[in-house]
């Protein structure tokens, strides 16, 4: 039986998380989960899973669900995630919350010796190599629950890291892939609109800007030690293909499954094992043909902005990705247009101070900055 921490088990990957988890009652067990704002999908979750733990930043909240789960240990305030992450007693860490908040929970994890299977993946691109560093020095173990980097960590899985000439991300394209439509004029609610997958409102924006593929560009970049120049985008709008992996003898192998992200959870939990599950299978007689396109950089400026963050290093990808983690919430909030989150990106991309191989305190410092200055205009 392995004991389970959900960070963030509101969200579109929680709620996933613990499907995979109701699926396999006798294999996982859920000992700890955290929430935000939805408080009644929080009380449904600690009503049926019954965790021992569970962390909420809102002090009044705590206290509130606290009157009503008396046996439950609750924990609130800012740190309220670590404080989860260093008391539980736990196997494997889910980390599912959006943004680099998810950052200093992942590290107590590692530094815990824990299995972390990652879906957070802004943590992956701010501190990428700090986050490497530590799980080998903790023997942690890392496991991509992204979609993309589980079908490369399969694909790599009895593979000599020598052999590998390219890592071929697949992007769907997201709404606006094929359409010709003026950037200027898109509201969020076109943007929200993801043809494939259904996930929380920051990725699917990240996805309509292509800022996910970057991201996923630099995630991949630390998950698997591969420079960034072999790390390639190609547009699949079926997203059947979840990557691939060229090989140096013109082999390429390729992962495929349904557009449905328990497959990677489940993978990311059972990790060796591979368990028979009730899920939807793909079909491939069913499916339409399978294509694929070279993305347009031009168009989608994000995805070229993240190319320059991993290739300037240091702290680059920190400023990128709260740069835009702020222009996204500005967008949905409706006080700048689509067009201006790539804008805000590279105004920060091209005016920062860099350091080559920034500590924790250094990669903190600047995403706090960069929040601070965009906040304030
Ligand atoms: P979501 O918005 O649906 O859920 C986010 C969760 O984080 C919620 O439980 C929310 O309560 C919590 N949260 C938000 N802000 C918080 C804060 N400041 N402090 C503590 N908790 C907070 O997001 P999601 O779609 O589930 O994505 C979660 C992460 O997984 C993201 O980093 C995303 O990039 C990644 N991811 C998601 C998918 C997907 O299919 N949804 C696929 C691949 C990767
Ligand atoms: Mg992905």
């Amino acid at each position: 039986m392995k004991k389970i921490v959900i960070l963030g088990s509101t969200g579109s990957i929680g709620v996933n998380a613990l499907s995979v988890i109701k699926e396999f009652q006798e294999k996982f067990r859920v000992v700890g989960l955290s929430g935000f704002s939805n408080l009644s999908l929080l009380s449904k979750q600690i009503a049926e899973f019954k965790p021992e733990f569970v962390a909420l930043p809102n002090l009044k909240d705590a206290a509130a669900l606290k009157n009503k789960f008396k046996k439950t240990i609750f924990f609130s305030g800012t740190d309220n995630l670590v404080k989860l992450t260093e008391t539980a007693d736990y196997d494997i860490l889910v980390a599912a919350v959006v943004g680099a908040v998810g950052l200093p929970p992942v590290i107590s994890g590692l530094k815990r010796g824990k299995r972390i299977a990652i879906a957070n993946k802004e943590p992956l691109v701010i501190a990428g190599k700090l986050l490497r560093n530590l799980a080998k020095t903790n023997r942690a173990e890392i496991i991509p629950v992204d979609s993309e980097h589980s079908a490369v960590f399969q694909c790599l899985k009895n593979e000599n890291k020598q052999g590998v000439e390219n890592i071929l991300l697949t992007a769907s394209g997201g709404p606006f892939f094929s359409k010709k439509i003026d950037f200027k004029k898109v509201t969020p609610e076109q943007a929200l609109a993801h043809p494939n997958w259904s996930m929380g409102k920051k990725i699917t924006i990240d996805s309509a800007t292509m800022m996910n593929k970057g991201l996923e560009v630099i995630e991949a970049r630390w998950l698997f030690d591969i420079p960034p120049e072999n790390i390639k985008v190609i547009i699949h709008p079926q997203s059947v293909i979840h990557s691939m992996v060229e090989f140096k003898d013109g082999s390429t192998i390729a992962q495929m499954g349904t557009a449905d992200m328990k497959l990677p959870i489940q993978y990311a939990l059972a990790f060796p094992e591979r368990l028979k599950n009730s899920f939807p299978k793909l079909n491939l007689i069913e499916r339409e043909k399978l294509t694929f396109f070279k993305p347009d950089m031009n168009k989608f400026r994000c995805l070229k902005l993240a190319y320059q963050a991993i290739k300037t290093g240091g702290l680059a990808p920190a400023v990128l990705n709260a740069a835009n983690e702020i222009a996204v919430n500005l967008f949905l909030n409706k006080k700048i247009g689509f067009n201006q989150i790539p804008d805000i990106v590279e105004n920060k991309l091209n005016n920062f101070k860099n350091a080559a191989n920034p500590s924790l305190e250094e990669i903190m410092n600047t995403d706090y900055k960069i929040r601070f200055e965009l906040n304030n205009i």
